[in-house]
Formats: structure tokens, sequence, C-alpha cells
């Protein structure tokens, strides 16, 4: 049996460190679908268009190749035969990535992927629409969360991690744009899933919260 976990949540919430963790625990993979929408948006910043529009953005979805491959369980990102895995972690590419998912057309496109991968893969999925839309059926539903402040002090420190310069307040900021733009918008807005566990990591470590995840998928097995 293909055993599915989808994990929704805001921006910043720790979905990807936990999912990565838990899915290298069960030997299942991980499939950020962040990244989906981030390559998106910045194939269309690289084409120079307004990504808050439409009528710009779904031309680009025009023959557009964006596939997800696995290495050693490790998800890497292509727009075409490119590796975008880096690029797509820039400040910029992350509103990019907000505006181009409000778009109804974007999210038709990326859908069939994100379906295929689950259905021939134990997987941990993460992103906003995971257990409301793509995956209804996953076996656990998870919707992680944290504190604005708690997410955004994170997001600070694995941007530094990777080198790229950042400044907390603007990254609250932009989190905070980014909660409003991704609660608010008309399709498949994030909330929590129908039957999701509702897991506030703002004072918990990560081994806490991967606990917390793995005792919900023995708990799954068991029943
Ligand atoms: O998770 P990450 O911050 O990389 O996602 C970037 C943006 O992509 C989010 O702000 C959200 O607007 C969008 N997204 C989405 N649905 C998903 C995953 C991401 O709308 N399943």
């Amino acid at each position: 049996m293909i055993v599915n976990i989808a994990i929704d949540g805001p921006a910043g919430a720790g979905k990807s460190t936990i999912a990565k963790t838990a899915s290298k625990e069960l030997g299942f993979i991980y499939v950020d679908t962040g990244a989906l929408y981030r390559t998106v948006g910045l194939n269309a910043l690289r084409l120079g268009k307004d990504t808050k529009s439409a009528d710009e953005v779904v031309p680009t979805l025009e023959g557009l190749d964006v596939s997800l491959r696995f290495v050693d369980g490790e998800q890497r990102v292509f727009l075409g035969e490119e590796d975008v895995s880096t690029a797509i972690r820039q400040n910029e590419v992350s509103m990019a990535a907000s505006n181009v998912s409000a778009i109804p057309k974007v999210r038709e496109f990326l859908f069939d992927l994100q379906r295929d991968i689950a259905k021939k893969n134990n997987c941990i999925m993460d992103g906003r629409d995971i257990g409301t839309v793509v995956l209804p059926d996953a076996q656990i539903k998870i919707y992680l969360t944290a504190s604005a402040e708690a997410r955004a002090q994170r997001r600070f420190n694995q941007l530094k991690e990777k080198g790229i310069n950042a400044n907390i307040t603007t990254l609250t900021q932009d989190l905070q744009e980014r909660d409003r733009r991704d609660t608010e918008r008309a399709v498949c807005p994030l909330a929590p899933a129908e039957g999701a566990k509702i897991l506030d990591s703002s004072n918990l470590t990560v081994e806490e919260t991967v606990a917390q995840v793995l005792a919900w998928y023995k708990e799954c097995l068991a029943a």
C-alpha cells in the first residue's frame, strides 16, 4: 500500500525541515510543492512578466517544462534541463511564487504532476493545499503552524546557512504579506484540511515535532 502524508501550513512553519527529516526516518520521498510554484514564478520573472497578472503569466505555461527529480531521496527541481533548486530560494522568487500561485491556471498546470508522484510513491508532500485539494485522501493530514516571529527567525537562519543575505524586518513583513495572500486568495486558500491534525511548533524543537509526526504515523498503521 502506498502511504501519503500531507503537510500544509504557512510559510516558515518548518514544513520542509520536518517533512525532510520524517521522510528520511520512514524511507519516504519528500515532495516540496512550493518549489514548483517557485519555478513557475522564477520563469515568469526571468521573462520580465508581472507575476500578479494572469494575462502575463498564463502564456508562460505554454510548453513550460517543470519537473522534480529525486537523487538519494533528495528533491531537485528542474526548469527544462536546468537545475533551479538554488535559484528559486531567493526572496524575490518567494513573492513571485505566492503571486503566481493565486492564478487558477497555474494551480491546474501543477496539479497532475503532484498527484502522479503521490500515486506512485510513499511520500510526505508539503504545501498549502495538499490535504485540502491535491491529496484529500492522504492517510495522514497535518497542519503545521507557528507564530509569525518564530517563523521569520527560522527563515532568516535558513537563508543565512545558504549564504543568502536577509533582513529580519523585511522577512517578517514578507511572511505576513504571503500569509495574507495565501489565506485570502479565492483559489485553494491556505486552511487546515478536514480531519487534519494541528501541530503548533512555536515552542517545539525539530526533534519533538518530527517525533509527533512519527507517532501519528504509527497510530495510523495500528488503526
Ligand atoms: O512553501 P514555499 O514557501 O516554498 O511556497 C512558495 C509559495 O508557493 C507560497 O507562498 C504559496 O503561495 C505557494 N504555494 C501554494 N501551494 C502549494 C505550495 C506553495 O500556493 N502547495
